[in-house]
């Protein structure tokens, strides 16, 4: 990095609370003149920010967003995207290095981490993500609905415990139905589920069902929540998730 140059932080806030942002994002946001992002995250951090100018831009102008914020880092001064949970995990840093890429932007970039949704949810729900899992979008805005439902087949049919984001939006309240009939065909009703809505924000709920009871709660189910479904091995313990890592194949405890 060459001093007094600026540089662009694409920073995961987390799930909500300013408890769950890493210190690297913390400092990321201290450092940076201006703060990109729409109103929901950046109200998020709000306890945090002093002096920084805010670009607040609106849910689906993630294009115009990163622009601008390239631009505004081209100069002397360090500006911060920021993104909720991880910004690489269906967040701005895709969208943003795929422009700086494009238009050859001489700008020095910094992808900063940050708690996902899923693990923020496995936290709340015990251990269900211990071993391998599948993350799936059930957002069809920009991945065609094809593609989501050869992806669900596999996970399910391989035996991933399955995290499924965005499960539903305005105007697509029928894809998390037709998800859930899918991995019906390939797993037991048995298996655990954990259902998420606000992890580690104001309104935080949670509620244990399983896979064939999964239906009942499909008006609870919004776009801020996350669902994990256990896989075979996955059980029940008290109000807790736990998908076994494999200990019991090889020890006696
Ligand atoms: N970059 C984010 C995900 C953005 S996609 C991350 O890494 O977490 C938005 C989806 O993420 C929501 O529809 C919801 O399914 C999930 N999500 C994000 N934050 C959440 C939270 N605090 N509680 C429950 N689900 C959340």
């Amino acid at each position: 990095m060459t001093p007094g140059r600026g540089k662009l932080y694409i920073v995961g806030i987390g799930p909500g609370h300013p408890d769950q942002m890493t210190v690297a994002a913390q400092k990321a946001i201290a450092s940076s003149r201006y703060i990109v992002g729409n109103a929901t995250y950046l109200d998020q951090i709000k306890s945090i920010i002093a002096d920084q100018t805010i670009i607040t831009s609106s849910m689906g102008k993630e294009i115009a967003r990163a622009r601008e914020a390239l631009e505004l880092a081209s100069g002397n001064d360090n500006v911060s995207i920021i993104s909720g949970g991880d910004a690489g995990i269906y967040g701005m840093a895709g969208i943003a290095l795929e422009i700086a890429d494009k238009t050859d932007a001489d700008v020095d970039i910094e992808v900063v981490p940050g708690v996902t949704a899923a693990s923020a949810a496995a936290s709340i729900l015990g251990s269900p993500i211990t071993g391998d899992f599948a993350v799936i979008s059930l957002s069809d805005l920009l991945t065609p609905w094809e593609d989501i439902e050869r992806r669900l087949s596999s996970a399910a049919a391989s035996d991933f415990v399955i995290t499924l984001y965005n499960p539903k939006s305005r105007g697509r309240n029928t894809n998390f139905g037709r998800s859930i009939e899918i991995i019906k065909r390939h797993r037991k009703g048995s298996v655990p589920v954990g259902i998420v809505k606000d992890a580690f924000r104001g309104g935080e709920s949670a509620v244990l069902t399983t896979l064939g009871d999964l239906l009942d709660f499909d008006d609870f189910v919004d776009m801020h929540t996350i669902i994990i479904i256990g896989n075979s091995e996955s059980k029940l313990s008290g109000s807790m998730i736990i998908t076994p890592r494999g200990y019991h194949r090889k020890y006696e405890y």
